[in-house]
Parts: C-alpha cells; sequence; structure tokens
C-alpha cells in the first residue's frame, strides 16, 4: 500500500470525513476532495493524531496548528490581563482612553480582505454591437502603452476609469460565458446585456438574459445604437418589462443605460453604473490567499507554443509557479498582462497570459498552483487514479445494464 483515498482511510479508521479533511489541513497537506490521494507517510501521521487525541482527549499537536487563529485571539486576552496596570498607568500619565480600548485593539488590527476589480461579459444578440462597444471602450480606456506594439488577443483587457479598474471579457460573449459556466467555473461578476435600439429583444438577447440569471449575475442593460434616427428605447424598456425585468425609472431595479458605441454617448454612465454595481457586490479576493483561477482561452502560437490566458481570482501568481489545469501541469515559464507587457506576478482580478503549460487548457478549466513539480505531479496523478474509478464504475454499470438485457 502506498496510496490510499482519503474517504477509504476515514471508514477505515471509523472517523468522519469531515475530521479527516481538518486533520489534513492542519498538516498543510493540499486535496481536491475526499477521493484525493494521500501518501503513506500522511497516513501514519494521521492515525498518530487520531491516536493522540483518544488517549489523552487533549487536542494533538497537529491539531493546535491547525487554528493559527486562535493564537492571536487568545494571546491578547492574556496580556491584557498583565499589561492592564501598566495600561492604566500610562493612560494616567497622559491622560488618555481607558482600558477597555486596549481590548478591543486587537479586532480592529485585524485585516481586512481587499477589494477586487469586477470582471465584466458583455453579451447579447448577433450584430446588436457587442464588439463595437468593447472596441469603443478599448480604444478610449486603454492606455497604448508600448509604442507601435500590436496587442494581441488574450481573450481579456482591463479598461481604466475614475473609479477603477474593471476587467472585461471580450471572447465572444455567449461562447465564453457558456463554455466557462458549462464546466461549473463563474468568472463574470457582471454581465452587460446588449440591445440594439433599433431591433430590441431578440432570441439570443433572451438567451443572454437567461444565462445571467441561472449564474445568478447581476446583469446590466446597454441599449444601443441610440444614435440612429429610428431608435426605439423606450420600446426595449416596454419589452423588457414584458420578461418581468422591470427598469429603475419604471419602478423596478434593473439599470439600463442608453449608448452608442458609435459616437461614445452613454459609455461613461455605463462604466459608472458597472463601478456602482461592484461596490454593491463588494467583490474582494485576497492577494495573499491561495492561488486559484480559471483558463479564459488557450491557444498554440506558432513560434511561442502553447498560450494560456488565465483569470486570477484568488492569490497571487508568479513566474515560476507550477500550475495545474485537469490532468497536467506547467511551470510558468513568461506572464504578460492584456497589453502584452512581460509581468513578473499578478494578483485578483487579472487576466494573464501564460507561456509553460505543454497542452492547449480549454476555457472554463479551473486553475490550481502547486508547492513544487512534486505536489504538482501529485495533484494530477490523483486525477487520474479519480477518473479512472469512475470510469471503471461506468464500464461496470453498462456491463450490467447489457447482462440485464440480455436476461
Ligand atoms: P456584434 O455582433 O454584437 O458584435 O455587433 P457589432 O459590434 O459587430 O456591430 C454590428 C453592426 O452595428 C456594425 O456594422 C456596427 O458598425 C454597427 N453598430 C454597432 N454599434 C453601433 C452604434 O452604437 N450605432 C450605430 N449607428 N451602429 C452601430
Ligand atoms: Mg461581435
Amino acid at each position: 500500500m502506498s496510496k490510499v483515498r482519503i474517504y477509504t482511510l476515514a471508514k477505515d479508521l471509523g472517523v468522519e470525513n469531515a475530521k479527516m479533511l481538518e486533520i489534513l489541513d492542519g498538516l498543510g497537506v493540499s486535496y481536491k476532495s475526499v477521493s484525493s490521494t494521500i501518501e503513506e507517510d500522511t497516513v501514519e501521521l494521521i492515525k498518530d493524531i487520531l491516536a493522540a487525541e483518544a488517549e489523552g482527549g487533549a487536542p494533538a499537536q497537529a491539531d493546535a496548528d491547525t487554528t493559527p487563529a486562535a493564537a492571536p485571539t487568545e494571546a491578547p486576552a492574556q496580556t491584557t490581563v498583565q499589561t492592564a496596570p501598566q495600561a492604566t498607568e500610562a493612560a494616567a500619565q497622559t491622560g488618555a482612553a481607558p482600558v477597555a480600548d486596549q481590548t478591543e485593539a486587537p479586532v480592529s488590527t485585524e485585516k481586512e480582505i481587499p477589494h477586487r476589480a469586477p470582471v465584466v461579459t458583455i453579451m447579447g444578440h448577433v450584430d446588436h454591437g457587442k464588439t463595437s462597444l468593447l472596441d469603443y471602450i478599448r480604444k478610449t480606456k486603454v492606455a497604448a502603452k508600448e509604442a507601435g506594439g500590436i496587442t494581441q488577443h488574450v481573450g481579456a483587457f482591463e479598461a481604466k476609469t475614475s473609479k477603477g479598474k474593471i476587467v472585461f471579457i471580450d471572447t465572444p460573449g455567449h461562447e465564453a460565458f457558456t463554455t466557462i459556466r458549462a464546466r461549473g467555473a463563474n468568472v463574470a461578476d457582471i454581465a452587460i446585456i446588449v440591445i440594439a435600439a433599433d431591433d430590441s429583444l431578440m432570441p439570443q438577447t433572451r438567451e443572454a438574459i437567461a444565462h445571467a440569471q441561472a449564474a445568478k449575475v447581476p446583469m446590466i442593460v446597454a441599449i444601443n445604437k441610440v444614435d440612429l434616427p429610428q431608435a426605439d428605447p423606450e420600446r426595449v424598456k416596454t419589452d423588457l418589462t414584458q420578461l418581468n425585468l422591470v427598469p429603475e425609472e419604471y419602478g423596478g431595479d434593473l439599470v439600463v443605460v442608453p449608448v452608442s458605441a458609435k459616437t461614445g454617448e452613454g459609455v461613461e454612465d455605463l462604466l459608472e453604473y458597472i463601478s456602482l454595481t461592484a461596490e454593491i457586490e463588494d467583490l474582494r479576493a485576497d492577494p495573499k490567499g491561495e492561488f486559484s483561477g480559471v483558463v479564459i482561452e488557450g491557444k498554440v502560437d506558432k513560434q511561442a507554443g502553447v498560450l494560456a490566458t488565465v483569470m486570477v481570482q484568488e492569490g497571487t501568481l508568479h513566474v515560476s509557479d507550477f500550475l495545474v489545469v485537469g490532468e497536467n501541469y506547467g511551470k510558468i515559464k513568461a506572464m504578460t498582462d492584456s497589453n502584452g507587457a512581460r509581468i513578473k506576478e499578478a494578483g485578483p482580478s487579472t487576466p494573464v497570459q501564460i507561456l509553460g503549460f505543454s497542452e492547449v487548457p480549454s476555457s472554463g478549466e479551473k486553475v490550481i498552483s502547486a508547492k513544487n513539480e512534486h505536489a504538482a505531479r501529485e495533484v494530477v496523478a490523483g486525477r487520474a487514479d479519480v477518473r479512472r474509478d469512475e470510469e471503471d464504475a461506468r464500464d461496470r454499470r453498462k456491463g450490467q445494464r447489457s447482462l440485464e438485457d440480455l436476461l
């Protein structure tokens, strides 16, 4: 026996899966699920920990490590008692705040998870102006960096606005959104539904709305082409109301912004509403947390090789990090931002193009990092095991069924 699945071990040892995961967390062992496999050494450690717990009733050593958060909260409580007299003296001398403030101090020093930029996707019926709107925003809100540098298409770009950064996913709306969502990932925080003012709601508009609703992503409607003489934004609003989407000015809560991708009218308002929505959503991510991301696009470049655009969702990516996607892993050889500039690290809500995968990852695949190559291989091997088990089970079921059919 060299490796064992977590749930198998839990069953063998007569403990709950949750307990097993708690111990693994405490040991700093990474896993994907209870069907992940762990090393024999780890198994021995777990047995020791459980034995120690059963014996003394006192939590085992590793258990104390599982709750590092407990230390800071407990320590100040003790020191408060000890330092209280000194603090009172100090307060008496300076005539400053009473001791009570001291006990609250540790709470206020706790770091909040920082805000992150919203990730926006644009959807709508064909020819209603999705590409034009993105082009307008890109032209006016993305600083053309290195002179002469042609920005290569990476599937996303970052717009700088007076209210902060907004990340736009510019792979063809529906496909990007649906393939990513089909894999269980959610990249977009906000969906812009583009509706042409001379055409109103069309089949793909309804589809786009349904997608956003299914994903529980807040929607903003951009009524485009308001520069056209035949534009009828009121009709669009009435049609929306019939779908139970009531614009704010009709007493509902749907934000509707009239825009023109041709003249730029209303685009500033649209960006403002995006920032406002993001603020309400209170989007946060920890740049110091464990990295996780989603593939937006993967492709092969004749010269560079495999290129993948990845959206950083949590943590920070660094050049030389090991990444795992599905059953493949790679080491980041180089990273570029959406302007094509080389970067060494990338935090949350940053789309980056990564060179270093050997296989082309598909959009929507989740990306995690591994401590080193060995760890990356482990994760890949564990996933391959799980997949083979599932395939075997499926084959067995199939065999069973054909046998039943035969009888
Ligand atoms: P998409 O299929 O949704 O990406 O639509 P496009 O951006 O390709 O636009 C379709 C057509 O509508 C193009 O001919 C655009 O020039 C035109 N168009 C897009 N936005 C506007 C607009 O605001 N005003 C006018 N007059 N034409 C627009
Ligand atoms: Mg288009």
